[in-house]
């Protein structure tokens, strides 16, 4: 028998190639392959695992709706598990942030808020022209590849990404902040050259571009800029969103309140697919199925999405939670980015990465790593940042076995360690229990 994965699944395959193992089964941190071994998960999904795999908080909810006889598929019909999940998102996200904003159910991936984000701002405007920041990453379908940074990615696309404009994130520029001074001067100047603006759409922390982290002060410039100017102003909190910085929104350390907000990824809280674009009331102007989607309110997803918020969001305990386990990994990997000459330790709450001068040492910590029993991925333009996201539910004694393997990978890699042999042969888990 043959790889049927190399036989028969596209070429575009991509995660499979770097973790080339057949997975079974998963807990919480934990993921199993076929052959028997066990994996702790500093990738998550790429940020749609925030609460673990199979959380049973969530999974048991799952099971007793599935086996109750309930709807599974409604389009946008109204069901029990929609108003459960609209309820607790109002009573447990909205208000107690005082956030108004309506609910639009898109389809359910990341990419489709972003497009319904895009479209109502030009809507509302009447302007065609959107502005977005280098290394930013919004999704793959035309609307939000033409406001992401990555050019392979751009040039999938095959066709020319316009209406839109690049601008510098912040410390884009040799790492120097600018403050958006291109920006203030740009909206100020009649000559400038740049079309006004629909909106501005802005990662408060670029996962996918190099886990690069904008200072609130600059996000807080951001927002004064945008509203002064009447630009609107979207914040893709798809991946940073839902706990993952340490707040239910990445946004609320910075104290700004976006016109837009799209979301996904980590939503559903169990890996489900689901995805909402957020916007101020009196941006409201869709007409009835001017967007729409045949899985917009995927039901199993709602249930799990309202069991997340009710489990982890009733209070602030989750957040005191996560600060802790934040703490413990930024100080974890400042230790190994010490290892690796001129790297340094990037990001925000449990969206976090070591920046390494070199692609390639990136690359091989995370080989090693794979080796070793600990999923970690690699992000930014060259894949030169180990991007290291676990569960936010994570346990403080998983969290300091995962950044054990990644430290030993990292010697291993440098060569400060003489025997590179993968820790996993001496680790190895089979058997009852696990699997
Ligand atoms: C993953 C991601 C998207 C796209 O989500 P999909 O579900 O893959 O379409 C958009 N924006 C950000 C910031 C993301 O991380």
């Amino acid at each position: 028998m043959g790889d049927i994965f190399a036989s028969v699944e596209s070429e575009v395959r991509s995660y499979c190639r770097e973790w080339d193992t057949v997975f079974d089964r998963a807990a919480g941190e934990w993921l199993y392959s076929e052959d028997g071994r066990k994996y702790i998960d500093f990738f998550s999904g790429a940020g749609a695992l925030n609460y673990g795999h199979n959380n049973p908080l969530l999974l048991e909810p799952l099971i007793a709706y599935l086996r109750s006889g309930s709807v599974i598929h409604s389009l946008d019909m109204k069901t029990t598990a929609k108003r459960r999940f609209l309820e607790m998102f109002q009573e447990l996200i909205l208000v107690p942030r005082d956030l108004d904003y309506k609910v639009m159910f898109t389809g359910p991936t990341g990419t489709n808020s972003v497009e319904a984000a895009l479209k109502l701002a030009r809507k509302v405007t009447g302007r065609h022209h959107v502005l977005s920041f280098t290394n930013a990453f919004h999704g793959m379908t035309l609307g939000a590849l033409a406001v992401t940074g990555n050019s392979m990615k751009r040039q999938g696309a095959g066709i020319p990404l316009n209406n839109t404009s690049s601008i510098p994130y912040d410390g884009f520029l040799n790492g120097q902040p600018d403050d958006l001074l291109w920006l203030r001067c740009a909206l100020e100047d009649s000559g400038s050259g740049m079309d006004k603006p629909a909106a501005v759409i802005v990662e408060t922390v670029q996962g996918e571009g190099g886990v690069r982290a904008a200072r609130a002060s600059w996000l807080r410039a951001l927002s004064d800029l945008c509203r002064h100017h009447e630009v609107l102003l979207i914040v893709d909190d798809v991946q940073a969103g839902c706990g993952r910085t340490g707040t239910f929104f990445s946004f609320e350390e910075a104290g700004i309140q976006p016109d837009i907000v799209c979301m996904s990824k980590s939503l559903s809280g169990f890996g489900l697919p689901l995805a909402v674009t957020l916007f101020r009331p009196d941006l409201d102007i869709w007409k009835p199925g001017e967007h729409n989607g045949t899985f917009r309110g995927h039901n199993p997803a709602f249930v799990t999405g309202a069991a997340a918020l009710e489990n982890y969001w009733n209070g602030r305990e989750f957040e005191s939670q996560i600060a802790a386990r934040a703490a413990q990994l930024h100080a974890g990997l400042a230790t190994v980015a010490g290892k690796i000459e001129g790297s340094h330790v990037r990001g925000r709450g449990l969206l976090a990465g070591i920046y390494c001068p070199d692609a390639a040492t990136a690359r091989n910590v995370s080989a090693v790593s794979f080796a070793s029993g600990l999923l970690v991925e690699t992000s930014g333009p060259q894949g030169e940042v180990v991007k290291v996201m676990p569960p936010l539910t994570i346990s403080a004694e998983s969290m300091a076995y995962g950044l054990d393997i990644l430290c030993e990978a990292v010697r291993s890699v440098t060569g400060e360690l003489l025997d590179p042999m993968p820790r996993i042969h001496r680790r190895e888990v089979t058997g009852v229990g696990t699997r």
